[in-house]
C-alpha cells in the first residue's frame, strides 16, 4: 500500500533504526544480485505509483544542478549560464548548485515539471533505488524514504526480499 504524503516522515522515523541496521549489513555484505534486484523493486514500486499525484520531491527538495545541467537548461531559456544561475541557484554548503527555494520554480500547478524535457540529471534519477551498487547510496536513501513513498516502499520491499 503506497503510504500518505502526510504519513511518510513519521513512519520513516519509525523505521528509521531498522531500516539503518539493514542498511550496515547491506554494506557489509551485498547480494551478488543486488542490481538485478533492486531494477525489479524499482519498476514494481514506480507501476504503482503516480508521480503526478504526489510531486513530493519536487515540493520539499530540490536537485543539484551539474554545469551540463545549467548549460542545457539555460539554452532552453535562450539566457545565458550566468543569468540563469543568478536568477534561480544559490552555492550549497557542500558547493553544489542547488534551487534558490523549494517547492521548485520549475513545477506547475498541476504537478508537471515545465522543463521536463530538459530537467536535471539529479531528477530523472531520483530516488536512485535503480541505480548500480545501490549499497553505496544508502545514507542518501536513508533520508529519501521520508521524501519519496516509492523509495519508502522500496526499500521496505528490500527488507523482505534480502534476508
Ligand atoms: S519520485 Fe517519489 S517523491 Fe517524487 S513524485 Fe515520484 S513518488 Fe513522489
Ligand atoms: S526541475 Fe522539474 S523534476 Fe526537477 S524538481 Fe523542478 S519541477 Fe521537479
Amino acid at each position: 500500500m503506497q503510504p500518505k504524503i502526510e504519513d511518510l516522515p513519521k513512519l520513516a522515523k519509525d523505521k528509521h533504526n531498522e531500516t539503518k541496521k539493514f542498511f550496515t549489513k547491506l554494506k557489509k555484505k551485498p547480494p551478488k544480485n543486488l542490481d538485478y534486484v533492486m531494477q525489479e523493486l524499482h519498476e514494481e514500486a514506480f507501476e504503482r505509483t503516480d508521480c503526478l499525484q504526489c510531486a513530493n520531491c519536487c515540493k520539499t527538495t530540490g536537485p543539484l544542478f551539474t554545469p551540463k545541467d545549467i548549460e542545457r537548461i539555460a539554452k532552453h531559456f535562450k539566457m545565458k549560464q550566468q543569468q540563469f544561475i543568478d536568477q534561480y541557484l544559490r552555492v550549497d554548503e557542500e558547493n553544489d548548485y542547488v534551487l534558490q527555494s523549494v517547492p521548485c520554480t520549475f513545477l506547475d500547478a498541476d504537478n508537471y515539471c515545465l522543463i521536463y524535457d530538459v530537467r536535471p540529471k539529479a531528477c530523472r534519477e531520483f530516488p536512485h533505488t535503480d541505480r548500480k551498487k545501490f549499497q553505496q547510496i544508502t545514507n542518501l536513501t536513508l533520508k529519501n524514504v521520508a521524501i519519496c513513498p516509492a523509495a519508502f516502499n522500496i526499500v521496505e520491499a528490500m527488507k523482505q526480499r534480502i534476508k
